[in-house]
């Protein structure tokens, strides 16, 4: 039974609870709350493998991975990483203009003076997206750095993980510059290493509207993609694919 397995982060726990695949508030900052029946023609639809299904709400099932994480790694554990993205992604939608104007984003524009922990807590839910999104598949085992970092909520680290943020412009030429309610997530592509056979590479992209944010693991970034950032940097320069 896939419902008894560990949860990635403490390894301790059950994983009873289960990690948006696409992050519930993200739905609905675009979507609302209540039921999506009511929308009409402006219900959402969500496409996996081929397949589409229409979102009943921000809670769907569909838009649910495998149970992942236990409550207190969910909850307690992982509320200020949520929260330092809720607060990225807010301003990325409030600040459209100038990001495709100037290509850079400076964290302490979002974060104020914080910004040295917030964008490690920016970092630290880029990784747990990232785990969630490889447990969700059996045959593959989140890498420990990225486990050790999250548990032990550390603030000076190396990683194989690679952060890029990017436009891209023919999401703006299909769909306009406001078109955030436009959400997904690209294939994940994994290789396995050579000399290594339990040890996989990876690389996926996730987007709100035309910004998306790309991960690289043991991989070489896309250099077109931007600059890679491990919330190392106050400023990030966004590259374009
Ligand atoms: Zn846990």
């Amino acid at each position: 039974m896939n419902d008894q397995r560990l949860c990635w982060i403490c390894e301790e726990n059950v994983a009873n609870t289960s990690e948006h695949a696409l992050k519930r508030s993200d739905i609905v900052r675009a979507y609302g709350k209540g039921s999506y029946h009511n929308l009409k023609g402006k219900q959402p639809i969500h496409f996996k493998n081929g397949k589409q299904t229409k979102l009943q709400g921000a809670n769907s099932d569909v838009i649910k991975n495998p149970k992942d994480l236990c409550k207190q790694c969910n909850n307690t554990l992982s509320q200020p990483y949520d929260r330092a993205y809720d607060n990225f992604i807010e301003y990325v939608v409030n600040n459209s203009e100038l990001i495709l104007e100037r290509r850079f984003i400076d964290f302490a524009e979002i974060y104020g003076e914080d910004f040295p922990t917030q964008q490690s807590n920016l970092f630290k839910y880029f990784i747990k997206s990232f785990g969630c999104r490889i447990y969700a598949n059996p045959d593959f085992n989140v890498p420990q750095d990225l486990i050790s970092i999250i548990r032990n909520n550390l603030t000076h680290f190396s990683t194989g993980l690679k952060i890029t943020m990017s436009i891209k412009n023919e999401v703006i030429n299909y769909l306009g510059k406001q078109c955030f309610d436009f959400i997904g997530k690209s294939e994940l592509l994994y290789y396995n290493l050579e000399d290594c056979p339990n040890q996989f590479r990876f690389s996926f992209s996730e987007h709100i509207g035309w910004f998306f944010i790309n991960y690289f693991y043991l991989t070489p970034i896309n250099e077109r993609s931007g600059v890679e950032w491990i919330s190392d940097r106050k400023v990030i320069f966004i590259g374009e694919i």
